[in-house]
């Protein structure tokens, strides 16, 4: 398992300071919109996040049975018709 050392940030296109987020919305489990906030200047915009694809699969329990509308990346794609297998579900992970 590889140690997550960043989170994601956004700067403001105006004066370059770190974005907030003010409000976020999830419209679905792959969707988030909301308003960002320059921590600097008076700057407001609203942002999506959406999650494109599957570039590595989850082990999570019963992760095949989700009904999440994602499909594997052209990379992971391309490692499965070369035979990858997919991880196994990890029956230790909680919620
Ligand atoms: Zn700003």
């Amino acid at each position: 398992m590889s140690t997550l050392k960043n989170r994601l940030r956004m700067t403001c296109p105006y004066c370059g300071k770190f974005l907030g987020m003010r409000t976020s919305e999830r419209m679905s489990p792959v969707y988030i919109r909301g308003i960002a906030e320059c921590s600097n200047c008076t700057f407001r915009g609203h942002v999506s996040i959406e999650i494109e694809d599957i570039a590595y699969p989850s082990n999570h329990p019963g992760w095949q049975k989700l009904d999440i509308p994602l499909t594997p990346s052209p990379h992971l794609q391309a490692q499965i018709n070369k035979g990858f297998q997919m991880p196994a579900e990890n029956h230790a992970a909680t919620h």
